[in-house]
Parts: C-alpha cells; sequence; structure tokens
C-alpha cells in the first residue's frame, strides 16, 4: 500500500518539475489565451492573437 503512494508521489512531483522547468524557460507568452512560448513570435501560434509579450527575468 505504502510504495504505491510514494510512487504516486514521486510521479506527482515529477510532473511539477517538468512543468516549473518549462514556465523558466519560456521566454514570451500569449496574453489572451496565456500559451508560453520560447522564441519571439508576432502572432500567437495557438490563437492568433498578436498580443504577445516578453517574460520578464529577474
Ligand atoms: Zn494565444
Amino acid at each position: 500500500m505504502g510504495l504505491f503512494n510514494n510512487l504516486g508521489k514521486k510521479f506527482e512531483q515529477l510532473k511539477q518539475e517538468a512543468e516549473a522547468s518549462a514556465s523558466e524557460e519560456a521566454t514570451h507568452a500569449c496574453r489572451t489565451c496565456e500559451t508560453l512560448l520560447y522564441t519571439n513570435h508576432d502572432a500567437c501560434p495557438e490563437c492568433d492573437s498578436q498580443d504577445v509579450v516578453a517574460l520578464k527575468r529577474d
């Protein structure tokens, strides 16, 4: 029982780390549909909005 619980937790942790690192690498985002982008786009590839902004980095 405990083993399965641990595997489930580990999976959740890996999934969250993958999502966190993905958002760290994004350089731009669409403000209309909130898609994260990894290169500058004149228009969002997801929704064709031109409201693409550069993400600020600390
Ligand atoms: Zn969009």
